[in-house]
This record gives C-alpha cells, structure tokens and sequence, in this order.
C-alpha cells in the first residue's frame, strides 16, 4: 500500500501542474476595446489575468455605464482622463464612485466644467490615489503603461488638447499608443523627446482625426499597421478630415473608425493580434494579423493551404534566413505562391514582420 501511494502522488502532482500551466497558457491574453460613443473616445482594457485600465469615457453619461455594465466590468485598476475636455471625462464621477478605481491619472490642468469638478469632486470624496501624468511606468500584470514625458515647454496653444496624457501600452511584443486629442505642437516635441519610443503596432489617432494632428513626421515615428479613429457619425466637426484619411493611407495604414465600424475590438496574446468590429460596410468583419517571425508552429496552419509540412518548412527558413526582412519574402518558402498570398488577403490576414 505504502509503495503505491509513493508511486503516485508524484504523477498526480504533475498532471495538475501541467494541466494548471496549460490552462494559464491559454488564457494569457489582452482585449482592447474602443468603444462606440459617438464624437469622444472611450477605451477599455482587460488583460485575461483580471487586470482593468479604461481611458477616458466618452461624451455620454448613460452609454458609457452600459457599455461597462456589458463588458461585465466589476472593478478598475487605472482609470485615465487623457485631458479634461467633456467628449473625454463626461459621466467619470459616476465611474469613479461605482467602481472605485485603484488609481486616477490626468494632466493635472484643470478646467471651470462641471464635468471636470465633479470628477475632481468624487477623487477626493472617494480617497482614490491620484497621480500627475508626469514620465513613469505603470505595471498591470504583464501590461505596462509607459506615459510618454508631459508637454516641456507646456503648450499654450489647445492647451488642454496639447497636453493630453500619450500612453504607450505594452504587452509582451504588442503595443498600442493613446494620444488624446494631441495636436501638431505636441507630436512635434514627442517626435524629438520620445521619438524611440513611439513605434506602436496600433495608435489611436489623435484629436478623433481632425486636420491639426497627424502630422506626417509624428506618423512615421509611430509607425503602425493600424489606426483606430475615435468620432461620431456626421459630427459638427467633419472628424476625420480627408487629408489625415489619405495620409495615413498613403503609409499603408489599416483604418478603422467607430462612426463606420462601432465599438472596435482587439484581442492579442502578445504576439499576433485580431481585429473585430461591429459594423462593417464589406462583407469582411474581421482581420487578423499574423507576426511571421515570431508565429508558432500552429499559428502558420490557420493559414489557408498551409499544412504541418509547409509550416516547418516556413520555420526552417526563418532560422536558416535569420527571419523575413519583410512580409511578402514568405513567398520564397517551398509551398507557397501567389496564390495563396492572395487568398490570404481575401480571408483579412495581415501579414507583418517585426
Ligand atoms: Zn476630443
């Protein structure tokens, strides 16, 4: 009897562990949701390991506490107001007092709204700890927040639009970058300040693309597959203007917009991403981006005509050519031709090197 209990406790010891990392494995991932509130940006992030950061909360009072009461928010870890303008702050007292955020970070300018004193008003009446978005990290489990160095000079000129808070998020090999409603004198002194750290994968263009942001050199600078453009449907403002369209079009920019798609969906491991959206006008509803240096074994089979052969044949070249200098090189690979690229294409992949 003793010799049978010693010969398994270990194994049992062992498949609980395996089966425990497995299922921490699986789950480790990130969704990002820019949500559709009309002309203003609200933006929720949900790490799978329970973490919550939300930045800003849109225009609308009523539709952001759906919109969390949906996401099945219960908590939030770092609640952000990139600057104090009401398409960004409006119903942040009712959020601050519901879901007592651990932490509370603005640009420390404040402003004669009731907005923004009623969201001062429940930081205090609530004792939440409050930082200035001055140059730091914060760490959310495996995401982290680099907020990018505040407006030095400080800028006079859309004061409050200038010296928004730019966030860089960053999980494993995936990064976004938040900017507010910054505009062109702010990119200016990021592109000088920061300019190493901008490269995101996806940005969330500033000022809901209006014509005074997204300046060419600040776009290089950040270097993304995708935008995500924060605006209302028919809004006074003509956001997005045609010009910032055609430029970020012009770099080879995927743009997505909450006017045309609704509330934007991102879902990473780290690695490669998924893009879901609410509307579409084509018939295609979601695009996936696939980082071909660093894709998996099973990541190269979800694509089209590609079986556990052609897949370690695509490995062996990525070691054997120190990885693809670029994306369309994956057509040298035994296997693989024009045509599937092109049907790739067809089904949404985006396919990146990095
Ligand atoms: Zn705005």
């Amino acid at each position: 009897m003793n010799s049978m209990k010693k010969y398994y406790l270990p194994i049992l010891i062992l498949l609980f562990l395996l089966s425990f990392t497995a299922i921490l494995f699986a789950q480790d991932t990130v969704s990002i949701y820019f949500l559709d509130v009309g002309q203003g940006d609200a933006s929720v992030i949900i790490s799978s390991s329970g973490y919550v950061a939300m930045i800003d909360s849109g225009p609308n009072e009523k539709l952001i506490l759906n919109h969390l009461k949906n996401l099945d928010i219960s908590h939030i870890d770092l609640l952000i107001a990139t600057h104090a303008h009401a398409d960004h702050i409006t119903g942040m007292d009712k959020i601050i007092a519901k879901y007592k955020p651990r932490a509370f970070m603005d640009p420390g300018i404040s402003h004669t709204s009731l907005t923004y004193i009623r969201m001062i008003n429940a930081i205090e009446k609530y004792n939440i700890k409050y930082y200035q978005s001055t140059a730091r990290k914060i760490q959310l489990g495996l995401m982290n927040f680099s907020i990018l160095p505040s407006a030095n000079p400080k800028i006079y000129v859309s004061e409050l639009n200038n010296n928004s808070v730019v966030i860089k998020l960053e999980y494993k090999n995936f990064s976004c970058l938040y900017t507010g409603d910054i505009e062109r004198g702010r990119e200016n002194q990021l592109v000088k300040i920061s300019s190493s750290n901008l490269e995101s994968d996806i940005i969330k263009i500033p000022h809901h693309g209006s014509s005074t942001s997204s300046n060419s050199a600040f776009i290089k600078k950040v270097n993304p597959k995708v935008a995500i453009i924060s605006c209302g449907q028919n809004n006074r403002y003509g956001h997005p203007n045609i010009k910032t369209l055609e430029r970020l079009e012009k770099n080879g920019i995927d743009i997505y917009r909450t006017d045309i798609n609704g509330t934007i969906l991102i879902n990473t491991d780290g690695y490669n991403y998924e893009i879901m959206v609410e509307k579409s006008l084509s018939s295609k509803i979601s695009k996936k981006v696939i980082n071909i240096n660093l894709a998996t074994l099973e990541d190269f089979i979800q694509l089209l005509g590609i079986d556990e052969m052609i897949a370690n044949n695509l490995l062996l070249y990525r070691t054997l050519n120190n990885g693809f200098k670029y994306p369309e090189e994956i057509k040298m690979v035994l296997g693989i031709g024009v045509w599937e690229w092109e049907e790739w294409k067809e089904e949404g992949w985006i396919i990146v090197v990095k």
